[in-house]
């Protein structure tokens, strides 16, 4: 069965008091329990974050890691120092790491490989850029990115992904999929997971969407049948806010 989840991306923001603040914040909502709820702080705070949530239900997760197991890479970590610290779960290939950090898919693979190999959850974005919608190709594109990053895995292995599709264009634009575009999206990407392996696995999959996913749009998003979720960027900052998304389920 796939889960319903609402992941809050941090990004590059809030130092250790901030990332305590808002934890604290985060610790004062109330939330229904129909989704599991991720947040990933930067890399000085996902120490602090993990012992401040030890004993919740908010799982602490990484930005981004790299394959190497360690080693001559610097200002870089692996996964066994995000497991090393309670992480358990890592989201690769956001939009903004193959933007300003020129990771390939083929760069992905091996993220994604070695994320698994140290029985790490691997939450894994991949979207079009706006001129690929205009041009129709935005099914192609993202088909392509899926392939090269995850089709190489085993059936057996797709437990640890879960999918974030996040079209370029709605990403910190405040330009949203519509909640019919998202799904159609979702649609066609569990149709190629069932092409590839099967129908099963298709449907366990998680797929989640982001891109300027707000308190106000988070219901009509969530409501599409393909849709099992959000990966939050600026609305994750501020705890009504994310708690409001979280509780739109
Ligand atoms: C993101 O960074 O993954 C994201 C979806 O950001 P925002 O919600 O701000 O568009």
């Amino acid at each position: 069965m796939r889960k319903n989840i609402v992941a809050g991306n941090w990004k590059m923001n809030n130092d250790l008091s901030q990332t305590q603040a808002l934890i604290a914040d985060l610790k004062q909502q109330k939330e229904a329990g129909r989704c599991e709820i991720m947040i990933a702080p930067t890399m000085p705070n996902l120490y602090n974050a993990c012992e401040l949530l030890r004993d919740s239900k908010i799982e602490v997760i990484g930005q981004n890691m790299h394959f190497a197991s360690h080693g001559a890479y610097t200002g870089e970590v692996s996964a066994s120092m995000l497991k090393g610290i309670g992480v358990n779960t890592v989201i690769l290939g956001h939009s903004e790491r193959r933007t300003y950090f020129n990771e390939t898919d083929e760069m992905l693979a091996q993220k994604v490989d070695a994320a698994l190999a140290h029985e790490m959850r691997v939450i894994f974005c991949f979207g079009e850029e706006l001129k690929d919608r205009k041009a129709g190709n935005h099914e192609a594109v993202v088909a392509t990115q899926i392939k090269n990053a995850l089709f190489h895995l085993p059936e057996r292995a797709w437990k640890h992904i879960v999918l974030a599709y996040e079209p370029v264009w709605a990403i910190g634009t405040g330009e949203t999929a519509t909640p019919e575009q998202a799904q159609e999206m979702h649609a066609f990407i569990r149709k190629a997971i069932e092409n590839q392996y099967s129908a099963v696995l298709a449907d366990n999959t998680s797929i989640l969407y982001g891109g300027s996913v707000k308190p106000n749009n988070a219901k009509s998003i969530f409501s599409k049948p393909d849709v099992d979720g959000g990966l939050i960027g600026g609305a994750a900052l501020q705890a009504e806010d994310f708690f409001t998304i979280v509780n739109a389920f």
